[in-house]
């Protein structure tokens, strides 16, 4: 198979989730020549369980088995965990950006003046997320509606296929930014995996990347990972420029189910509709809550895994409530593993949310209520700013950059995505505007045009 490489290029990204899409998208605008390197497919998303499962569930690749039987699960495939994502958005924590030297303000104003960012209109919130906001609010609780990141013309009732991939183009992903990168002159190429950082005189010069069954070099005198917050350490590693092994955070969810009797609302048959589409955040203590109707198959697997066979045939009529905390980083990303236990405050936590699911349900009036085993779906932390990285996501050797979930400082607790592409545009500005090589190859590219 012929090389699909340039010679040169002024960045590579490895990665294409929400990290890498938006510095692509940013720095391709930009007029820099770009390439974009993604482990997985890029085929057209179909909504199928099928597919979902090849991109998250195969074990050791999507899908990492903890000791304690807890699962973490990343998307690999174009666009990254964003393609099978529940799209729901959080601002960044000016906060914690500030005490590091960030401001991410003016990138979320201009990314939410152009992104379909906002709650859901009445009618696309299904019956059961309806059912759920009411009870939280007759008990005095905060719920509302939540941003997600959907075309609500595209989007339709009675439909399950956020979290298998949306075919109709009703999800934004970060397929969308790529696709950009790509118009801007941008370059993709899928099922390419990025093996090592190459490294010369101390500055990164390019990657190694297994494609075709052939081993490439592709260079570059800008290097950007965004493998996410497990590829990414993993890079590192292999290139001699972390440890072996590095802690992290996940986000770990509970999902509290109980049934109710009859049809939940108005459509035929309940358990199908767009999830987390509203809750409520307890920042004091870590906590968030959502509804979070799952497809079936998903909702059956976790109830088998706590022994609830009594409830597999009860998915059309119960109602789930997410319950996620802000984990104490611990653990470990290795070479070949994955692994984390909770903390005793994370179990602490977690059974506090778990009382106001159920205080919820109850409410609601269901009854046969049981938490699902803790998942998680969110790894980061393994690189983070003000530690591995510095303010402009640079790493220690010169021309390698980390724009990914790795760099979140911990502890997180907070849907990422929103705060990733801030992180990308910033990244994306500074490179293209700041002094050195790149600033000047994307000013005599502007020049040119
Ligand atoms: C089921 C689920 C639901 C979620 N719901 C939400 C939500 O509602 N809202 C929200 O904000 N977040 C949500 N998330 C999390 C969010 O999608 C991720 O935090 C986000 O996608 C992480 O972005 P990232 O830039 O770190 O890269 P990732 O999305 O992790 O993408 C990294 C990319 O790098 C590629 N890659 C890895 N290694 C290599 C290599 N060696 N060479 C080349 N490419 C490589 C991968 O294939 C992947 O495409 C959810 C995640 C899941 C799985």
């Amino acid at each position: 198979m012929p090389s699909p490489f340039s010679p040169s290029y002024d960045v590579i990204v490895t990665g294409s989730g929400p990290g890498g899409a938006s510095v692509a998208r940013t720095l391709a605008a930009a007029g820099a020549r770009v390439l974009v390197l993604e482990r997985g497919s890029a085929a057209p998303v179909s909504g199928t369980l099928g597919q979902m499962a090849s991109m998250a569930a195969v074990p050791g690749r999507g899908a990492f088995l903890h000791r304690d039987a807890s699962l973490l699960v990343r998307g690999l495939t174009a666009g990254g965990s964003s393609t099978i994502n529940f799209a729901t958005a959080a601002s960044p924590p000016a906060a914690v950006f500030a005490a590091l030297g960030i401001d991410l303000a003016d990138d979320e104003r201009a990314l939410r003046a152009e992104l379909p960012l906002g709650p859901l209109p009445d009618d696309l919130v299904g019956p059961m997320a309806r059912r759920l906001m009411e009870a939280a609010q007759s008990l005095g609780l905060g719920w509302h509606k939540l941003d997600k990141m959907i075309r609500p013309a595209q989007c339709r009732t009675g439909c399950w296929r956020c979290v298998y991939g949306c075919p109709f183009g009703a999800k934004w992903t970060a397929r969308d930014f790529l696709d950009e990168a790509c118009r801007h002159g941008a370059q993709l190429v899928a099922d390419a995996r990025v093996e090592r950082v190459l490294v010369e005189g101390g500055r990164a010069v390019g990657v190694a990347v297994l494609h075709g069954g052939s081993l490439h070099t592709v260079r570059a005198g800008t290097v950007v990972l965004a493998a996410g917050g497990i590829g990414s350490p993993r890079l590192l590693h292999r290139s001699g420029l972390a440890l072996a092994a590095v802690p992290f955070f996940s986000d770990p969810v509970i999902a509290v189910m109980g049934s109710v009797d009859g049809r939940v609302g108005n459509i035929q048959g309940g358990g199908a509709e767009v999830p987390m589409a509203a809750g409520m955040a307890l920042p004091e203590e870590g906590i968030s809550f959502a509804d979070l109707t799952l497809p079936r198959p998903m909702y059956q697997a976790f109830a088998a895994q706590v022994g609830r066979f009594d409830r597999l045939a009860a998915h059309a009529r119960t109602l789930s409530v997410m319950v996620k905390i802000g984990d104490e980083k611990g653990g470990g990303v290795g070479p070949r593993w994955v692994d984390k236990k909770l903390s005793r405050t994370d179990r602490m936590r977690l059974k506090q949310g778990v009382n106001v699911a159920r205080g919820i349900l109850q409410e609601a009036g269901a009854a046969h209520i049981f938490g699902s085993w803790h998942f998680a779906a969110h790894p980061g932390g393994t690189a983070p700013i003000g530690t591995s990285v510095d303010a402009n996501l640079q790493t220690t050797t010169p021309g390698l950059y980390v724009c990914d979930a790795a760099v979140l400082p911990a502890p997180w607790g907070l849907p990422p995505t929103l705060t990733l592409l801030c992180l990308g545009r910033r990244l994306g500005r500074h490179l293209a505007t700041g002094g050195g090589a790149l600033g000047a190859a994307v000013t005599s590219a502007a020049g040119a045009a």
